[in-house]
């Protein structure tokens, strides 16, 4: 979906992380969605004024990343050197590495006011239950010591980098990142799940955007929720029988259906270079590695 927000009455959005909004920077793309909240690209957002904004209200920002079995030598160390160059530099930050063999978590050197923390969890035998695990992981992990230290938590794929600035214009109550292979198609042809006895189930007509699992945010509060939604949707399709499309991204889509995002990311905020190069696509902030799953999955 193109072209300028509909809403007539839009001007300037004002936002509590950002400072204000220019949906009208970009005409090239949709800046917001049919509920009023922003899609943010690059242009419509003052990175300083975010920063600032940020500053005033003392945050601490946690990023949860999983690296279990080969993805953890594959990719872990990039994913936090990168992220110590561009992931919301200045502001307190805590990084949460979840993990089967904390000892071999890379030691990267951390800039004042972030820190790292190690969590062991269980290996799951196959790859699906590594990736849906996690939400009942994070759960977990917001109910306790990550949801008392942070205010708001990004929970990333470990199988990509930071290519440039990714700072708090993408803070929000509730976060959620566009697919860069699907932000452009019709809805029809989206990849919901479809079978209507899974709990992550969308009937055609239903769905707003297909968003990507590899990014996604909010409060703690909001992410405990949605952490919840799609453990129990994810267990209720274990229950029977059950594995949707998508795994955890399938239940993530629901949950985003039925509550909709404060704010979503473009695009540029978690790129496929594969893609190549894309007009609307100026400034790729976080890039996907190649996928390289004869090597990392069973
Ligand atoms: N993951 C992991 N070990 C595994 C499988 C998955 O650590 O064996 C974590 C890792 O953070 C990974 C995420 O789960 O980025 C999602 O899996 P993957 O990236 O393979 O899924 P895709 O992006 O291809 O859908
Ligand atoms: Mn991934």
């Amino acid at each position: 979906p193109m072209g300028v927000c509909p809403s007539a009455r839009m001007a300037l959005l004002r936002d509590n992380f950002t400072g204000l909004l220019n949906p009208w920077a970009r005409p090239d793309v949709l800046t917001c969605t049919s509920w009023g909240a922003p899609i943010i690209w690059d242009g419509t957002f003052d990175p300083a004024a975010a920063q600032q904004k940020a500053l005033q209200q003392n945050l601490t920002i946690g990023l949860t990343v999983f690296a279990v079995g080969r993805y953890l030598e594959k990719y872990l160390a990039r994913f936090l050197e990168t992220a110590e160059r561009h992931f919301m530099l200045g502001q307190r930050v805590v990084y949460y590495v979840f993990t089967e063999r904390p000892a071999a978590v890379p030691r990267v050197a951390l800039a004042p006011g972030r820190r790292l923390r190690v969590v062991r969890v269980a290996r799951e035998r196959r790859w699906q239950d590594v990736s849906m695990q996690r939400m009942h992981t994070l759960h977990e992990a917001l109910g306790g010591q990550l949801g008392r230290e942070a205010h708001f938590v990004l929970c990333m794929d470990v199988d990509q980098h930071f290519r440039g600035a990714f700072g708090p214009e993408v803070l929000a109550e509730s976060v959620a990142q566009l697919h860069s292979w699907h932000y452009h198609w019709p809805r029809r042809l989206l990849p919901y799940e479809r079978d209507a006895r899974s709990a992550a189930a969308l009937v055609p007509g239903d769905g707003d955007f297909y968003y990507h699992a590899a990014v996604f945010g909010g409060s703690v509060a909001a992410l405990r929720g949605l952490t919840s939604h799609c453990a129990r949707g994810m267990q209720r399709d274990r229950e029977r029988g059950l594995e949707a499309r998508w795994h955890d991204e399938s239940h993530l889509n629901k949950f985003f259906w039925l509550h909709k995002p404060a704010k979503v990311l473009s695009p540029e905020f978690c790129w496929s270079p594969e893609i190549g190069r894309r007009a609307e696509i100026r400034r790729p902030r976080l890039l996907w590695a190649p996928k390289e799953y004869a090597v990392l999955r069973d």
